[in-house]
């Protein structure tokens, strides 16, 4: 039921800065050193090699004193724990965290600085999901399964993102980020009289922010991923990446989530999935909510057209289930069910039968138009 503590408030939140342009790596020093004199970089082996080296030779030369925390693929508690003990065991001990790389870097490091009372700065190098500025992470287990949000008072103090850097990532990342951020405001309008995650209710600017967001993937979308795959820097590419990462960001946060993220965390239940990427199942949970929201052919096709256009799944089989078997979705429905799930900030009612049936409804329509537009 949304809001069962009668919230009367609006609340919006959102990093205290956001950079983004292609040289914002080399820039960094400038925006960073107001945190402090010696973060520590949680990085990756691969992103390291890409991005690391250049952006800790720059805060180097800017005097700074960085420590590297390799970070080893999993935003785990255990991974958490590990790497908050390089920060603290660093002499000195380092004095703010910047978590350089993916969705699962950043939602390690964001929970490193809560636990070590640290500012933190995010400066993601893919435009993959909307983590980057939002004041929570997702925690999975260390076997890669939905483990569960953790919810922070502050959100990240900086957002960096470098372009060249994120349009050199392979184009399917790009894709996923328009995965995560199409569901954006397919989700927050379903949900305006419903507490978002700063415990308030949606302001004008969020319900503004959710719908630029959606006009600039209608309109820039499939022109950027074309430019990513080019590794050529438009604007209609800086466009998404902002699309992506800062206004996805700000909308789903003081927006809300509905069913799409709901059926998105059930489905990394099926180890089959594990290999899809947060915004590519979200996208097929983006296809449950247009139909849980009775969406009219004319406009589901739309959506259709663009998550085709820049190969998001829209089906099963372009999940990657090869067996779809009945207890699997079953699970996937129940989870999705599960107490505290974003799926009860919407106003319809919802049982593990209308979420199974959401799943099986969305293959049929992802199918179906496949089968229809590869005629014409
Ligand atoms: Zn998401």
């Amino acid at each position: 039921m949304p809001n069962p503590e009668k919230i009367t408030e609006k609340v919006f939140q959102s990093p205290s800065k956001y950079i983004q342009g292609p040289s914002a790596l080399k820039n960094a020093a400038r925006y960073l050193s107001p945190l402090g004199q010696r973060p520590l970089v949680v990085v990756d082996n691969i992103v390291f090699e890409i991005a690391g080296k250049t952006l800790l030779s720059a805060l180097s030369t800017a005097g700074m004193n960085p420590t590297r925390g390799a970070f080893t693929g999993e935003a785990s508690l255990q991974e958490i724990g590990r790497l908050a003990d390089i920060a603290k065991s660093s002499n000195p001990p380092c004095d703010f965290i910047i978590a350089l790389g993916g969705g699962k870097t950043i939602d390690t490091s964001k929970q490193i600085a809560t636990d070590l009372h640290l500012p933190v700065a995010v400066l993601p190098t893919t435009a993959s999901t909307d983590a980057p500025c939002s004041a929570l992470s997702v925690l999975y287990t260390p076997e890669g399964e939905f483990h569960k949000y953790s919810f922070f008072e502050k959100n990240p103090n900086i957002v960096l993102v470098d372009t060249s850097i994120v349009v050199k990532a392979p184009a399917r990342f790009l894709a996923a980020g328009i995965g995560d951020a199409l569901a954006t405001n397919v989700e927050a309008r379903e949900v305006r009289n419903s507490p978002n995650f700063g415990k308030g209710l949606p302001t004008a600017v969020s319900v503004a922010i959710c719908s630029k967001c959606e006009e600039i993937l209608f309109q820039y979308g499939q022109q950027a991923l074309e430019a990513n795959k080019a590794q050529a820097l438009t604007p209609a590419f800086e466009a998404v990446v902002e699309a992506n990462t800062l206004l996805s960001g700000l909308g789903f946060e003081s927006g809300g989530l509905a069913a799409a993220h709901a059926i998105h965390d059930g489905l990394t239940s099926l180890p089959e999935l594990h290999h899809l990427m947060h915004g590519e199942k979200v996208n097929f949970g983006t296809v449950c909510q247009l139909l849980l929201s009775n969406t009219p052919a004319e406009t589901l096709d739309r959506y259709l057209k663009l998550m085709v256009s820049v190969g998001l799944p829209v089906t099963f089989e372009q999940l990657g289930l090869k067996e779809v078997r009945d207890e699997d979705l079953r699970k996937v429905a129940r989870l999705a069910c599960s107490p505290g799930e974003t799926i009860w900030n919407l106003d319809v009612v919802i049982n593990e039968d209308v979420a199974y049936g959401l799943l099986k409804a969305a293959d049929a329509v992802g199918r179906e138009y496949l089968a229809r537009t590869s005629k014409a």
